[in-house]
């Protein structure tokens, strides 16, 4: 990976060591799979390697446990809230929720224990849980960068978890 690689991983150690209680304190040795996500467990961080998780998935060589973003997402534990609304979003919904979703695929590459955990419609406006605080902040700015509007956030005391207003 070069030079690239190297921001790669300033990145994820950036992400994976925020306050986050279902960040072990001990990392396992060795390598393990997530079934889940297919995540790749290697030098005390989840990365994504699906040749690796293709080879040893069904191997009793390399141990399989849900990754901490997937325990979230099972547990169904957000820390990070982003809200959508207004009649622009409306009108270019689905065009809106491909960007969100493309940098959502962006943001697993570089994280995977960053996940969406759902989506849903609540008081007129779409919801997206997501697994960490970067990631919900990330995709709205990814939504603010391509169509403007208004962008606020908010975080609870702690800063623990996040609420992310886009509106246009
Ligand atoms: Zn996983």
């Amino acid at each position: 990976m070069g030079r690239k690689g190297r921001k790669w991983i300033t990145e994820t150690q950036e992400f994976q060591t925020t306050d986050d209680p279902y960040l072990p304190k001990k990392y396992p040795s060795g390598e393990a799979i997530c079934p889940r996500c297919h995540a790749v467990f290697r030098d005390k961080r989840w990365l994504i390697d699906e040749e690796f998780y293709q080879e040893f998935k069904d191997s009793d060589l390399v141990p399989k446990f849900l990754c901490p973003g997937c325990r979230k997402a099972v547990d169904r534990y957000p820390m990070g809230y982003l809200y959508l609304s207004g009649e622009f979003f409306e009108k270019h919904r689905d065009e809106i929720l491909r960007v969100i979703n493309n940098e959502y695929e962006r943001a697993r590459q570089n994280n995977p224990l960053q996940q969406i955990i759902s989506m849903y419609e609540e008081d007129g406006r779409t919801v997206i849980e997501t697994t960490t605080e970067n990631l919900a902040q990330r995709l709205g700015r990814a939504v603010y960068k391509a169509y403007k509007g208004d962008l606020t956030f908010k975080w609870s005391e702690g800063n623990k978890l996040v609420r992310v207003y886009w509106q246009r």
